[in-house]
């Protein structure tokens, strides 16, 4: 048998997928991914792909960094595991702490560990309610975030985000979690400019806090671009309105760096991208380059300080700061810093990348071309001007165009009938003028696909 139809019915026999609809896969087989360099990803039949999305949005310093392996191999020998709780400590969680202290804006100077960008947002929405309730007000507990969020899939992550169909299943959201517009000017903005509909989301905030009272309001959390929802990059109005609503009613700010967080947007985080002031960051995927698994909360002096007199705060994880994570981790920002590489992205490979991917608003299937930083959308439409939706089910167009795309040796996620990409930081020029190469040959395949089916 050859060994891919191997790989997949054995991979059917015993692996449930993540966001996967199983019966649906076992029936097709999964895609065998074996090896990885640099960009590109090999899979069992050795065919090569360009990997437009860093893995899950995390792959920031690129695959097959030998540093990464030597200094995870070192810290399993000197120390494999320890935790955290009882007292102790350990070099690896001590080093990164301060690392990542020296990073984050000057306001932000603790992190707690966590395993995944779920669990930390877990950790912050306990927090925050424990912060409110040492401060005397245990009903100020409501949180809110928006429609089309994403901040994981935990009971707390999934209901803080704002996907319906996560909702959906499980029972979801959990209460005291409630949910206002996204500052999505293409899809939502109808005839507003974007930045009328900017501050016009962003005074949903101020809606929401006073309908339901400042007295029970907590805090809001937010990406500071959309990553899941489809790379949604708020009109330059947004943020500030947000800021100056959560300042004036001293409501916390919880920014969900996960994505944004260590380079994405050509800063160390989104908040210093959109000049926001954040009380709690999540932060996880390119931490480690998704090397290991790892996540945090960087949490603000002022949380910190207002958590002290609770005592202790009953809350943590087997492998928070795990050692070996929190060495890779270490490895993985010496890297960024070192290389140059949140610069060189700011300075040099996003505007290039922004040139030429904005160009692919021209085709006939694209009505907008946005990006920040190494993250970007394309929006397919049959119909530019009016911003029109295909006939049928959203996604048919996007699904056709992912699976052009992956043919064409170029892995680009889609989200409905979004495109979305989201490079490893080191990507060269010459490996965005490929990525533009085989994007423009799979929109040219998809166009000729909608036409023959009717679609536009
Ligand atoms: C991926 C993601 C998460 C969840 O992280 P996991 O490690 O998958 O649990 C949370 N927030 C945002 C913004 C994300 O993109």
């Amino acid at each position: 048998m050859n060994q891919t139809v191997e790989f997949q019915q054995l991979d059917a026999a015993h692996h449930i997928h993540p966001f996967t609809d199983t019966a649906a896969l076992n029936e097709k087989g999964a895609r065998v991914i074996t090896k990885a360099k640099g960009c590109f990803l090999t899979d069992s039949n050795g065919k090569e792909y360009l990997d437009g999305m860093a893995g899950l949005w995390c792959v920031n310093i690129g695959y097959g960094r030998d540093e990464m392996a030597d200094v995870a191999a070192r810290q399993m020998r000197e120390l494999p595991y320890y935790n955290t709780f009882f007292q102790t400590t350990h070099p690896p969680a001590i080093a990164l702490a301060k690392r990542i202290a020296e990073l984050a804006p000057a306001h932000m100077n603790h992190v707690l560990f966590a395993g995944s960008g779920s669990e930390a947002n877990d950790t912050n929405l306990r927090m925050v309610r424990h912060y409110w309730a040492v401060q005397g007000k245990p009903e100020k507990n409501i949180i809110i975030g928006r429609n089309n969020a994403y901040h994981g899939s935990t009971v707390a992550g999934a209901s803080l985000g704002g996907m319906g169909a996560m909702h959906k299943q499980g029972g979801l959201p959990i209460p005291d979690i409630q949910h206002i517009g996204q500052p999505h000017w293409w899809a939502e903005g109808e005839d507003m400019t974007p930045a009328e509909f900017g501050l016009a989301r962003a005074q949903e905030l101020e809606q929401a806090i006073l309908h339901y009272g400042v007295d029970r309001v907590a805090a809001f959390i937010a990406e500071p671009i959309q990553g899941a929802g489809g790379v949604i990059i708020p009109p330059e109005s947004y943020w500030p309105e947000i800021q100056r609503i959560v300042d004036h009613y001293g409501i916390l700010l919880i920014a969900d760096e996960v994505i944004c967080g260590f380079g994405r947007t050509g800063n160390w985080f989104g908040s210093n991208t959109f000049n926001i002031r954040p009380d709690i960051m999540t932060i996880a995927k390119g931490l480690s380059s998704g090397y290991i698994p790892i996540a945090g909360s960087i949490v603000s002096d002022r949380v910190y300080e207002g958590i002290l007199p609770g005592g202790e705060f009953y809350h943590g994880y087997t492998y928070s700061s795990h050692p070996v994570a929190c060495a890779v981790a270490l490895e993985n920002l010496r890297i960024l810093d070192e290389e140059n590489i949140v610069a060189n992205v700011r300075e040099k490979t996003s505007p290039y990348m922004t040139t030429r991917w904005k160009a692919l608003a021209e085709h006939p299937l694209v009505g907008e071309a946005r990006m920040c930083g190494l993250m970007g959308a394309l929006e397919l439409t049959p119909n530019k001007a009016s911003r029109a939706k295909f006939e049928g089910e959203a996604g048919v167009v996007g699904l056709m165009c992912r699976e052009h795309s992956f043919n064409n040796g170029l892995v680009m996620r889609h989200v409905g009938d979004k495109m979305i990409i989201s490079p490893p930081l080191v990507i060269s020029e010459s490996e965005i003028d490929l990525l533009i190469e085989r994007a423009t040959k799979t929109l040219d395949m998809t166009y000729t696909d909608a036409k023959k089916t009717g679609l536009m």
